[in-house]
């Protein structure tokens, strides 16, 4: 039998929609499919929670794949490699010092794997332009094709709901950045205000970041380096272990709220 070109058209868009229309509503949406999101999404999905990764690239694992300076390597301390273990990439120890090295390009492939295995959705290529508040409380993002953001087009996004956000675009904290635009949104830092990383520290930056993965604004947890430029931590370089272990958290913190929600 030949091939349809229109069945293939077909299946494509029938099965999109019925996948981003299942997903319009959900437990936990998680902005950037970077290292802290996306084991974000594995530790919730894994609980049986629903949840759906935004990412504005066509790739996911956002600062991984590079490692550091693009030697495609990364470096975690005994904690984070606990977690490597458990997705199943392959950990060195350095010179028999607590430092374990893994590949960056098979950290970014099992993180995924495990997130998609687990049971969470990655959208890719749709970028979070907004969110959707009501009463002073974050429920939900606003959508767009990251290539009609590209392209300048003047096109109206579409809404999905989500009982809790996750800050996760690191660096840039596009969400939270939006949020002081346009609501004025008071975030549960110093100033009230995102403050921005600080110059490279790592040992520090490894455990605050850790400890700076909160809810940030109501409805909205932040995660990874988004946590730590949330809240003014140094930064760390190509050591990732802290961006699991907060994915970790995040997602812990948030398994909770949901288990007394139901
Ligand atoms: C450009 C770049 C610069 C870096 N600079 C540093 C540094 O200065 N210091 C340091 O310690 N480490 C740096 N890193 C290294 C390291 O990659 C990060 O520490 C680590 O990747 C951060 O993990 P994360 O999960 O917090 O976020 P990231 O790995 O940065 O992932 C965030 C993801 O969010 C996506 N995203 C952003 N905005 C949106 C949106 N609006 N909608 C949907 N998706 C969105 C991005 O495309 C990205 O895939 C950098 C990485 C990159 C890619």
């Amino acid at each position: 039998m030949g091939l349809d070109e229109l069945k293939i058209s077909r299946a494509i868009i029938e099965r999109f929609f019925h996948k981003l229309t299942e997903y319009l509503e959900t437990d936990v949406a998680i902005v950037g499919a970077g290292p802290s999101g996306l084991m974000a999404a594995y530790k919730l999905a894994k609980e049986g929670f629903k949840v759906a990764v935004f990412e504005r690239r066509m790739s996911i694992g956002g600062g991984i794949w590079g490692g550091g300076m693009m030697f495609n390597e990364i470096v975690v301390q005994e904690e984070g490699a606990r977690l490597l273990k458990e997705i199943g990439v392959k950990i060195h120890q350095w010179n028999g010092q607590p430092y374990y090295t893994a590949d960056a390009v098979e950290v970014a492939c099992l993180l995924a794997a495990k997130a998609l295995e687990a049971g969470a959705k990655i959208f890719n290529l749709i970028m979070v332009e907004d969110v959707m508040v009501r009463e002073e409380r974050v429920v939900g993002l606003v959508l767009n094709w990251t290539a009609t953001e590209m392209s300048g087009l003047h096109v109206d996004p579409l809404a999905l709901r989500a009982k809790y956000v996750v800050e996760a675009t690191g660096h840039e904290t596009a969400v939270l950045n939006v949020m002081q635009k346009k609501l004025g949104a008071k975030l549960k830092t110093e100033t009230g205000l995102v403050i921005g990383e600080k110059s490279m520290w790592a040992e520090v930056a490894e455990t605050l970041t850790v400890n700076y993965t909160q809810e940030v604004y109501p409805g909205v947890f932040v995660t990874g380096m988004a946590a730590n430029a949330t809240f003014g931590a140094y930064r760390m370089g190509p050591i990732f272990g802290g961006m699991l272990l907060s994915g970790e958290r995040v997602a812990q913190l948030i398994a909770e709220r949901l288990k007394k929600e139901i």
